[in-house]
Order: structure tokens, then sequence, then C-alpha cells
């Protein structure tokens, strides 16, 4: 598995996740934005939803709420997310599935846990990750990429003891099958006590590890990064990764890295714009109802997702 004589990327810095209310109310692990880590260009948030387990009557998520000027891309571990658009795009999110969604010049969309998990209740878990997009794709037309877990790429390493699920680049040989539109990687690793594997990672990626189960070691150094926390890799070409001996649980971690964009970045909120006059644009472009509204059926309402 070794890429041998490659230059290893090391961890320059850690950073632990803090708690967010998000949405409606529900609870997110963010690493990033923070205060001073406004992002890790081309990545503009890293949120971890879960793991909760809701009561029936309990979970929420995020009413209809616009978005412009970047992807957002949902990762389910656990659970169902629903989700319905202005552009009549309606679907549900299901444990190991993917939805890459561009929003380009403009949506309004409604993120919420199923309707079977709001009345029954059940476990909750996932990643919502925004990538930014190039000015001349900031107005793009929305694109959907709606990938089930089945068809994401998956490879272990010679001794199993490292697992890759491939949403976007690629590792062990598996290549993803989710299109982006600037240079992104993002791998959901799984490694055993005993785990050792590098990879090799363009080096003019930024790229980091955020690890959401139990410790791992990130390049040479014997320091464990634990569960919560992120770990900035440096210049190199190739990201090694272990699991801790003993360890009673496997490492879970996300591999994120990507071509930097090296933009101005304006950001309100859903918006993420070049310069405060495209912020203040696409706000009054959402306010006067340019972004559409989500056209809902009886059934829908029923449901009571949001007002
Ligand atoms: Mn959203």
């Amino acid at each position: 598995m070794s890429d041998r004589g490659s230059p290893i990327r090391e961890t320059t810095r850690v950073i632990t996740a803090h708690h967010q209310q998000e949405g409606a109310g529900f609870s997110v692990r963010r690493p990033f934005p923070t205060l001073g880590l406004e992002q890790v260009d081309p990545f503009l948030l890293l949120d971890e939803m879960g793991p909760v387990h809701y009561a029936p009557g309990e979970a929420v998520g995020a009413p209809d709420h616009p978005h412009r000027g970047f992807e957002t891309v949902t990762y389910a571990l656990d659970g169902e997310f629903e989700h319905e658009d202005s552009a009549g795009h309606r679907g549900v999110v299901r444990a190991g599935d993917v939805q890459w969604m561009t929003a380009g010049a403009g949506i309004v969309h409604s993120e919420m846990p199923s309707r079977r998990i709001r009345e029954q209740g059940g476990r909750v878990h996932g990643f919502q990750v925004w990538v930014n997009l190039p000015r001349q794709m900031k107005l793009s037309r929305p694109r959907y990429q709606e990938v089930p877990s089945t068809r994401i790429p998956e490879a272990r390493s010679t001794d199993g003891r490292a697992r890759v699920k491939v949403i976007a680049g690629e590792a062990l040989g598996a290549r993803a099958v989710i299109d982006t539109h600037t240079p992104i990687v993002f791998q959901d690793w799984s490694l055993e006590a005993g785990a050792d594997v590098t990879v090799p990672l363009a080096s003019g990626y930024r790229a980091f590890v955020y690890v959401f189960a139990g410790a791992a070691r990130v390049g040479n150094a014997e320091a464990a990064v634990e569960e919560g926390q992120l770990a900035m890799l440096g210049p190199g070409e190739a990201v090694r990764l272990r699991g801790v001996e003993g360890a009673s649980v496997p490492a879970r971690l996300l591999l994120l890295g990507g071509a930097p964009i090296g933009e101005p970045v304006a950001r309100y909120g859903p918006f993420v714009m070049n310069t405060r006059q495209e912020l203040l644009q696409a706000v009054e472009d959402f306010q006067s109802g340019r972004m559409g509204e989500i056209t809902r059926t009886a059934e829908l309402r029923g449901g009571g997702s949001t007002a």
C-alpha cells in the first residue's frame, strides 16, 4: 500500500469541532467555519449531524431556505434525510447515499429528517459539506447528483484493515462516480487497529482529515487525532492513515481535499459570493422570489415538514 518515496503530509494544526444549533434547532458538530478558520479553500463548511437518537415527534430539520454560489453535499451514515426544492426535485437520502447539489444561481430547498423518523423517532447521523464554486460558476444552473450507496465505489487494503468509500477522487484503485466542478477528494475511511495506508493526494490540494469515531494516526506522527477533531494537512504528495493499536472500535474519518479556488469570499448565511455587492443582490433576488419557491402537494403538507 505504501507509496514509498512520496513526501507524506503531516498535521499542521488540530481543531476540535464546536457544537452549534442549525436549521429549526438541531445540533451539529462543526470544525469550521470557526474563529480563526473561516474556510479550508475550496471547502466552506463541514457539519456533522448527530449521531443522535430522536424520540417520536422530536426530530427537526432545516425548512425552506435558499442557497446561491456554491454546492452542498449531504452524506448520510444513518437515518433518512428528505429534501425537496424549488426546481421540483424531491427525494430521500438514506444511509450511505450522497446528494451533491450545485446551488449555482439559486435554489430554495428544505432538508428534513424523513416523515417516518419525525413521527416514529430514530437514529440520525450524517454530514453536510459546503464546496465553493469559482466566480465563473457561481451563477450556473442548479444541478443534482444523487448517488445511492450501492453506486459509491468501495475498496480495501490488501490486509483488509483499511476500507474506503470513494465519494470523490480516487483511492486504493477505486474511482468516484460523482463529477465535481473543481478537483475534489471526499473519502470515508474505516481503519482497524494495525491499518497503515498511504494514498497519493495531489500536492496542490488543500486537505484535512476529520475523525468522527475512534481515533487515528495521521502522517508519521505518533499522536492520535481523536473523534471530533480535524487535522489540517501540510504540504506533501501523499496522506498516511493508521489505526491505533488496541483500539476497541475502528477509526472512522473523512479525508477531504481540493484544489483551492483562491478568490475573495463574501459570505452571508446561505449565500457565498465574491463581493458584498453580489451578496446584496443575492438577498434581493431571494426576497423578490427570483430563486423560486417549493410547490407542495397536499400529501407533503400533511407531512408537516414546514409552514
Ligand atoms: Mn441547505
